[in-house]
């Protein structure tokens, strides 16, 4: 048995490297291997001065930032006590053991300087890393929203209505907020109730429970390997449903592809977003929530709309007990007709207990855009749509359960803009960890890098480079695509069979570079058995011409291929095609 000796501390040590004590599949590892952070220099460039003290580099603090929420530790004073004594963080930061660790306001004041949107940068990026891995599939979508205490006490709420709002210097912060909210609709209590500590947090009950000052996040999932590809947050008393329109665009914009599907439940099923959807062209798997809400309050054990047939013709709707109701009168803010059978009737009617409680009998109304409405109540009423709310109610309560772990349960900072960037990060750190354990290899890595940096600053400029499991979603919006100016060579099994070579580019084009994923395996020798070995000269100088047209250049990636005696032969023809 060994007994330790007194311990004497050392003054100095050698043979210690930081780079061998981390070991090589350790998490933070792997976030440095893929994930690029150096992108912050040329974000947040024109926040710094030329003059003053070197500040600490952004990726450093960027870097941080994630540290603090993944290890979701309490404050950033506690981050960093902690950096000196963790050798993995110290690694991860690019910090030697006797390297000077910066003071904790560094962050406080760094999100300050930078704002919210490098963070929102930095998020997208990573969601088109995500796209460039084929972990998106882009044209479903399922939409939720989930509530977060502010880091206020309900005791800073103060009545604006009382003699001291004119002494009390919230009552111009709470004008603030409502003029950002005048978009949306808020609850009458909030335009009353102000918290001072955070006035932008707001009064908010949640189920059964009791109110408190909240934030909303609104998240949007792709259900492929659940990547979060779009976030906002607001006010925790705005309406769910008022931004799922917004939700689309910011999910078109980050992913580059088109939404087919949305899947939400009924706080989304409103007129509005029916229609909306209805003139994007997008199918709402949306339970409608006037449906969901019949039977219920005042319309409790009469007859629903549905016991009521309308007469296309005669524009006029026939009551359960035969008589017909007719327009009379049109309600110029809801857009509805409405419709009426004749009082006198109403009040002979020996049906009316169960029909209606109103003096001068039942009332229908009939949205003037009803024809698009009813088609997008059917498609929402479908077997598919059905299983799409199933997959979503455990689909949304995954994503946002494993925020949680992140410590999105309650705002980390106070004020809209501050939790906004919580968000972006969680929504980023959920995001890294799923591209994580889903990469295939160092090179698969490097080509998301590749894509990162290249990443399309707009749907004019869209950079084609499309992995397999996209190659589908992408033959189906062929035309979307090349209306937008991106263009997608690709030749699958399915795809060649009904759209010969000579069918590709022959659409319009305007792309900065284009670059095919090229699959061998569609040679006759190969599985695919469809193309001959000059088909794929053909397609490389198809490209090429492309390109030459646009004024940029084009590339391809070896992207399939199995019989090993025909590969390097096809691989040469579209070289040769490619720079003819
Ligand atoms: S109350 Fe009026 S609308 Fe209702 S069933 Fe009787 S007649 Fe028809």
């Amino acid at each position: 048995m060994g007994y330790q000796s007194g311990f004497q501390p050392k003054l100095f040590y050698h043979r210690i490297n930081l780079e061998q004590r981390v070991p090589q599949n350790h998490i933070l590892r792997k976030v440095e291997k893929r994930i690029d952070f150096d992108f912050i220099y040329a974000e947040v460039k024109n926040s710094y001065g030329d003059k003053g003290n070197v500040s600490v580099p952004p990726p450093v603090i960027l870097k941080m930032m994630l540290l603090l929420i993944f290890y979701n530790v309490r404050s950033e004073r506690e981050l960093i006590n902690t950096i000196p004594l963790r050798l993995d963080w110290l690694w991860f930061l690019g910090y030697d053991l006797d390297d000077e660790i910066p003071n904790h306001s560094v962050l406080s004041k760094a999100r300050a300087r930078w704002g919210v949107s490098a963070f929102k940068t930095f998020f997208e990026r990573i969601v088109w890393q995500c796209v460039e891995a084929g972990l998106v599939d882009g044209n479903k979508l399922f939409v939720d929203t989930s509530l977060i205490d502010a880091d206020a006490s309900t005791n800073s709420v103060v009545d604006t209505q009382s003699l001291k709002r004119h002494l009390n210097k919230n009552y111009s912060r709470l004008e603030e907020r409502l003029d950002d909210l005048k978009d949306h609709k808020t609850t009458p209590a909030n335009s009353r109730y102000v918290s001072t500590t955070d006035p932008d947090a707001s009064v908010t009950r949640h189920s059964i429970g009791s109110s408190k000052l909240r934030y909303k996040t609104h998240r949007a999932v792709d259900p492929k390997h659940e990547v979060i590809t779009a976030t906002q947050i607001t006010a925790g008393s705005v309406d769910d449903g008022d931004l799922l329109k917004e939700m689309i665009d910011i999910h078109e914009n980050n992913t580059q592809t088109d939404v087919d599907t949305v899947v939400a439940d009924s706080r989304y099923g409103k007129i509005d977003n029916f229609l909306a959807c209805h003139d994007l062209g997008v199918n709402a798997h949306i339970p409608s929530l006037e449906k969901t809400q019949r039977g219920s309050g005042r319309q409790k054990g009469i007859f629903p709309k549905d016991a009521f047939t309308y007469d296309h013709e005669n524009d006029t709707f026939t009551c359960p007990a035969s008589q017909v109701l007719r327009m009379h009168h049109y309600n110029k803010k809801r857009k509805t007709y409405e419709y009426r059978a004749s009082s006198k009737v109403c009040a002979q009617c020996l049906l009316r207990e169960k029909c209606t409680r109103a003096k001068d009998g039942r009332t229908l109304k009939r949205h003037a855009r009803q024809d698009d409405l009813d088609s997008m109540l059917k498609c929402a009423n479908s077997r598919q749509a059905k299983r799409d709310l199933i997959t979503r109610r455990h689909l949304s309560e995954r994503s946002f359960a494993q925020s949680k772990q992140y410590g999105y349960k309650r705002a980390r900072w106070r004020r809209l803009w501050r939790v906004k960037i919580q968000d972006f990060l969680i929504a980023a750190l959920q995001n890294i960890q799923i591209l994580i354990s889903n990469s295939k290899s160092k090179a698969q890595s490097q080509k998301n890098a590749l894509a990162g940096h290249l990443r399309p600053s707009s749907k004019r400029h869209a950079l084609s480079i499309w992995p397999i499991s996209c190659l589908k979603t992408i033959w189906r919006n062929m035309d979307t695509l090349a209306s937008l100016g991106a263009l997608a060579f690709i030749w699958t099994e399915s795809s060649m069979r009904k759209h010969p070579v000579s069918g590709f580019g022959q659409q319009p084009v305007q792309a900065d570079l284009i670059g095919i994923s090229a699959g061998f395996d569609n040679h006759k020798e190969d599985w695919g058995g469809l193309l001959a070995t000059e088909d794929y000269c053909s397609i490389g100088t198809m490209v090429c011409q492309a390109a030459r047209a646009c004024g940029g250049g084009c590339f391809a990636i070896l992207e399939g291929g199995y019989n090993h005696d025909v590969l390097g032969h096809n691989v040469a023809a579209l070289i040769d095609g490619l720079s003819s």
